[in-house]
């Protein structure tokens, strides 16, 4: 392990370790700027360095600086003293994907799916660009918890620009574990060593535990030689998409393993119906048809609305970290779902079905519109911050304490006030006035408040 110093570096205050990887100390750190933004240092100690090295650092910083991407950990800024070099890079509060499962033993299914959703998007994105990541594993997939749930893959020491020349280079680097097995058994391999890595993440999500766990190289190398099935834990409780999904990411034989095409569109991930904005923004519009046509007595056409929209909702639970929202959510979610049974089981007839009148809840749409406004904010950090700041100071004013509020508000709209000024035309641009907006009658209502509780 490598020992060193907190380091000192122009603009930024170190704050305390985060993680330390296999070349690299990374820490946590504030910008000296006002407001301070939070970011992360990886420090790589110049001693440590052969000259392939100094090239895996450069290609990091070189790719990370062309991906720019929700699901790829955001480059800020690079810097080198005569020690070492700085990769400074967005910081993700919620620590490895690694440590995540660790603390919560096992992953529910719902939430791999969301994970493995996010993963697929990233790869989808870094093949568009002709990179293969080829160091795929927990360890080097972060996570942040604000807005969502999110994961970031990083770490891209290893990364290749998929050329025949270069795959031959990196043979043994990476980790065992989640090594593929023609890339571990040295023979020929490509980009597809990162799908059996996909397929080792998912089984350590699922079961708490790697496959090959306690396995000496020699014990795995004979495994892979044997081709021997992964199997799956005895008390193994997964559904047969997801199952299905596994199996064919961890094929052996890379002619036989599911292919990146066919991984996108598997039904596992289901892509279609992935938790993004514009996906609730389906969503709400289909609840409220669909308590439309229920009310005007269309049942089996109200019955197809509510199954679709229950179909993007689910999505948005298991991300959502707000537990006042998480639980609002999985409410509609549960009563939406009591509709369709009690659609189905009029519509085919079955015995004392009674369908009464209903009195469903749309789902609400504010908050869409801010997770919209939020999502767009993630490259304009003082944005992120004063959005931030403004919905803690939302929060406070539910929970009664006014003064708080007015606080929080008055900061998030002095953060938000000089963007909007400077913010170009565009959705952007309208959906933050629109918050300007809201939170500047909120502010003045909450001075109200107090200049006649003081009075
Ligand atoms: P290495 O190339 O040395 O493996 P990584 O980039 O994988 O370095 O970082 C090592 C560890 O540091 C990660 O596994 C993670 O726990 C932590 N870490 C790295 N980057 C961040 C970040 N941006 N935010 C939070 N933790 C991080
Ligand atoms: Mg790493």
């Amino acid at each position: 392990m490598i020992i060193m110093p907190f380091p000192h570096l122009n603009g930024y205050e170190i704050a305390e370790k985060v993680g330390v990887g296999s070349f690299s100390v990374v820490y946590k750190a504030y910008t000296k700027t006002n407001p301070k933004e939070v970011v992360a240092i990886k420090c790589i100690d110049k001693r440590y360095q052969q000259k392939s090295f100094a090239d895996n650092v450069v290609k990091e910083i070189s790719l990370l600086k062309l991906l720019k991407h929700d699901y790829i950990v955001r480059l800020i800024d690079f810097q080198s003293d005569s020690k070492y070099i700085f990769i400074i890079t967005e910081f993700c509060d919620e620590g490895d994907l690694s440590h995540y499962i660790r603390k919560k033993h096992k992953l529910a299914e719902s939430l791999v799916k969301t994970f493995m959703q996010q993963l697929a998007l990233a790869l989808k994105f870094l093949r568009s660009h002709n990179i293969c990541h080829m160091d795929l594993k927990p360890q080097n997939l972060l996570l942040r918890s604000k807005p969502k749930l999110q994961l970031k893959v990083a770490d891209f020491g290893l990364s290749q620009i998929i050329s025949p020349q270069n795959a031959e280079q990196s043979r043994f680097a990476g980790s065992l574990l989640y090594m593929a097995p023609e890339k571990l058994l040295n023979q020929h391999y490509d980009a597809r060593v990162d799908l059996w890595s996909v397929g080792i993440i998912m089984f350590e999500c699922l079961f708490g535990r790697n496959p090959f766990l306690n396995m000496n190289t020699k014990a795995i190398v004979d495994l892979m030689l044997k081709r021997g099935p992964i199997e799956l834990p005895p008390n193994a409780n997964i559904t047969p998409v997801a199952e299905d999904l596994l199996f064919k990411l961890l094929k052996h034989n890379p002619d036989e393993r599911i292919n990146f095409e066919q991984f996108f569109e598997h039904p596992f991930l289901d892509l279609i119906h992935m938790a993004t904005p514009e996906n609730y923004h389906t969503a709400v519009s289909l609840i409220q048809e669909a308590i439309e046509l229920d009310k005007s007595k269309q049942y089996s056409e109200c019955l197809d609305k509510y199954k679709e929209a229950v179909r993007y909702l689910e999505a948005f639970i298991p991300l959502e970290t707000n537990p006042n929202r998480k639980a609002m959510l999985a409410l509609r979610l549960s009563e939406y779902t009591k509709r369709i049974t009690a659609l189905n089981d009029m519509l085919s007839g079955k015995e004392n079905s009674k369908l009464v009148a209903t009195d469903l809840q749309p789902l609400p749409l504010t908050d869409d519109q801010f997770d919209m406004l939020r999502g767009l904010s993630t490259l304009t950090p003082n944005m992120a911050t004063g959005l931030d700041i403004g919905c803690t100071g939302e929060l406070y004013m539910v929970e009664g304490k006014n003064s708080l509020a007015l606080e929080k508000l008055t900061s998030a709209l002095s953060l938000l006030i000089p963007i909007l000024g400077n913010e170009p035309p565009g959705v952007r641009k309208d959906l933050l006035h629109a918050q300007v907006q809201k939170w500047l009658s909120l502010a003045e209502s909450l001075k109200k408040v107090q200049s006649t509780s003081a009075s």
